[in-house]
């Protein structure tokens, strides 16, 4: 039996873990607090009775065995956080997952196959700027190369961090999985959104995962006294960035497809004085869809508007693509087996796409990857605000924990 009690104490241990004094939490990938919350995860796992591997990235594997050699069938997210984020974005997922493969050793369960409960490194972008690196690490698409280009704000590259924390960059290929020695994957995550509270229901059945294309921009115009110099002699950087800002939301919101959105939601500004015309603004676009052709069209028209904005305003605007990720379908097998559990559990769900990232999309490129979410209050995510009920992650679990008996006995 799925324990809320449980579940509970996982939480309020973790939570201490990276913990901020005004609430929420602060874990950023291979800090200080973020090993502390791995060690708590490789002494929970090994209390629950599975025995614990670690790769050359720091993807924390827990293995229950089957009564068989076949493919496991794998379940878990992340434990790191954004700066000042929640207490259940990511952790949900690997808690519950612990909680399924716990309660299947107390009550003896044997199930035909293996199942893994997997804690996937550096989830979030914050710290290093690359989402979802270790299931990145784990489908073969990351190289030594990247892992020495990757750097944090104070200079250290992922590949140094990797190093120091006893981990071991240079064997990255031994991390990857080949397609068909996983199962199946699942993922229990927070909504991050506010549709499975406004449809008021406690389960959504994940089709498709949005993926983003980002750019980093560089305006540049010309400072100039704010007094001497006319209107019709300037070439204000931030007004171009202005215009650019706006396009972007008018593209997203009229002009490519019904899923597309586009946010530009960091801007640096130079001189960065009242007195001065801005001559060279930095920001960074981040453009998302769960259709590749509508992302297509939208990233089309950026760059256009781009043109567009340089030649009129008689600035120069330099962009360079930091991601360029693909929507993945889910798998709708797993959909199936997902949809099937809900209705035996008498719960009711609905299916819903992600407008997030996860480490789920990853795992679609080398086995069959299904998502499920859970409601977060008032959609709030990456937030200190972010909460989501403890009777819906209880929910989720047992649905977790119903689906993998139907996958693990395949
Ligand atoms: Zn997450």
């Amino acid at each position: 039996m799925i324990s809320l009690d449980r579940i509970q104490k996982d939480f309020d241990a973790l939570a201490r873990l990276g913990g901020c004094a005004e609430g929420g939490c602060t874990r950023l990938a291979f800090s200080d607090e973020d090993m502390a919350a791995r060690d708590w995860l490789v002494s929970a796992m090994t209390a629950a009775g599975l025995s614990v591997r670690i790769d050359a990235v720091g993807n924390i594997c827990g293995r229950r065995e089957g009564d068989t050699d076949l493919p496991a069938v794998m379940l878990g997210s992340h434990l790191d956080t954004v700066p000042e984020g929640g207490h259940y974005d990511g952790v949900v997922g690997v808690l519950a997952a612990l909680e399924v493969a716990r309660a299947l050793n107390l009550q003896n369960v044997s199930t035909r196959r293996p199942v893994e409960v997997v804690n996937f490194s550096a989830e979030e972008s914050s710290r290093f700027g690359l989402a979802t690196i270790g299931s990145k690490a784990m489908i073969g698409q990351l190289s030594v190369a990247v892992l020495k280009k990757l750097c944090d704000d104070r200079g250290q590259t992922l590949y140094r961090v990797l190093l120091d924390r006893g981990l071991a960059p240079d064997d990255l290929a031994s991390a990857a999985l080949i397609p068909g020695q996983v199962h199946a994957f699942l993922e229990l995550h927070i909504e991050q959104g506010p549709v499975l509270e406004d449809a008021g229901v406690p389960i959504g059945v994940v089709t498709a995962i949005a993926a983003a294309t980002r750019f980093k921009v560089v305006i540049e115009g010309h400072a100039d006294h704010s007094g001497n110099t006319p209107m019709t002699m300037r070439k204000d950087a931030l007004a171009a960035a202005s215009e650019l800002v706006l396009a972007v939301e008018q593209i997203a919101g009229q002009e490519a497809g019904p899923h597309t959105v586009g946010t530009v939601g960091a801007l640096t500004v130079a001189p960065g004085a009242m007195n001065v015309i801005p001559g060279r603004v930095e920001l960074w676009i981040d453009l998302r869809d769960i259709d590749s052709a509508s992302k297509s069209v939208a990233v089309q028209r950026v760059m256009e508007a781009m043109t567009r904005i340089a030649e009129k305003r008689g600035v120069k605007i330099g962009h360079e693509l930091i991601c360029d990720d693909q929507p993945v379908v889910l798998s709708a097998k797993i959909r199936a087996e997902i949809t099937a559990a809900v209705k035996t559990s008498g719960l009711a769900s609905i299916d819903l796409p992600s407008g997030a990232g996860h480490d789920a999309m990853n795992m679609a490129a080398v086995t069959e990857s299904g998502m499920i979410f859970i409601p977060s209050i008032d959609g709030i995510s990456h937030n200190v605000a972010e909460r989501t009920r403890m009777e819906d992650v209880f929910f989720g679990t047992q649905l977790l924990s119903a689906a993998t008996l139907r996958l693990a006995d395949q």
